[in-house]
């Protein structure tokens, strides 16, 4: 956000948001303690994660599960809790240097291909 940001005589009174649709604006990535990392290997690719993800912070590609928004995933674990095959580890941020995976969150095989199809 470049622009200045408002005092508190300019905010709404109780600084309630008033205009709707904004929520993709806020990067709540930035309150994430823990991480969703994939392991592409176990995923089956039922969407239950992007289901009932709250932040719609599931990626989907040709209809199958392809990692993470991490601008606005709040890292609240649902989605591995969800998973049926537990594809999904929750890592520490703190952690997250020792694991590798890609942009996108998947997490790497040891063959280096990341596990994609
Ligand atoms: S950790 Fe929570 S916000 Fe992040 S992808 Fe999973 S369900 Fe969505
Ligand atoms: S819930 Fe688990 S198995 Fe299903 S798409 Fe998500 S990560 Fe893959």
């Amino acid at each position: 956000m470049s622009e200045k940001a408002p005092g508190w005589k300019e905010l709404p009174i109780g600084g309630v948001i008033v205009h709707a649709g904004n929520s993709f604006e806020y990067e709540t990535g930035d309150w994430r303690a823990q991480r969703p990392v994939l392991d592409k290997e176990k995923c089956i690719d039922c969407l239950q994660c992007w289901v009932f993800c709250p932040d719609g912070s599931i990626l989907v590609e040709d209809e199958k599960m392809a990692g993470y928004d991490y601008q606005h995933c709040k890292g609240c674990g649902i989605c591995a809790h969800t998973c049926p095959v537990d594809a999904i580890e929750m890592v520490s941020e703190e952690k997250i240097s020792d694991v590798e995976f890609d942009e996108w969150g998947v997490k790497q095989s040891s063959s280096g291909d990341g596990g994609q199809d």
